[in-house]
């Protein structure tokens, strides 16, 4: 099994520094991959990460939740959502996100959508070419 960043992530990266086996990835282009991605042939479900997001982002694989009710203000983030987004990651460096939508309180979102990305990112996306393209989001 493997942990899964959702589309409640805009990437803070906080998550990034505490994995063990440096198997996090920012998603570049942005625009394309806006989130933070696990590669999920490497990670070893410790766990590290999770508590590590403000947003709560990171699930393991089999608690992704299909029905996750909103509490109202936070971000999905997803290629096709047209909002604008923009705020101070963990390092205090500027996000600017083109593709979110603020949820409504009581609002149900499936997260299971979520999950393919992930394992997309490492076969058919840049992988971990993209570590080294970052441009500090
Ligand atoms: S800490 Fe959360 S919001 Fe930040 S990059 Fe990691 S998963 Fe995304
Ligand atoms: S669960 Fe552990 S190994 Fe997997 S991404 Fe999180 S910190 Fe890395």
């Amino acid at each position: 099994m493997t942990h899964i960043i959702t589309s409640l992530c805009i990437r803070d990266r906080g998550c990034i520094e505490v994995c063990p086996v440096e198997c996090m990835v920012p998603g570049q282009p942005v625009n394309e991959w806006p989130w933070i991605y696990i590669d999920p042939d490497t990670c070893i479900d410790c766990g590290a990460c999770v508590p590590e997001c403000p947003y709560a982002a990171i699930f393991p694989e089999d608690e992704v939740p299909a029905a996750y009710t909103a509490k109202g203000g936070e971000y999905i983030s997803k290629v096709g959502l047209a909002g604008h987004y923009e705020g101070t990651n963990h390092h205090g460096k500027q996000v600017v996100l083109d593709t979110v939508k603020q949820l409504e309180a009581g609002e149900v979102v499936d997260l299971t959508a979520d999950i393919k990305p992930n394992y997309d990112y490492f076969t058919s996306g840049p992988g971990y070419s993209a570590k080294d393209s970052d441009d500090g989001m």
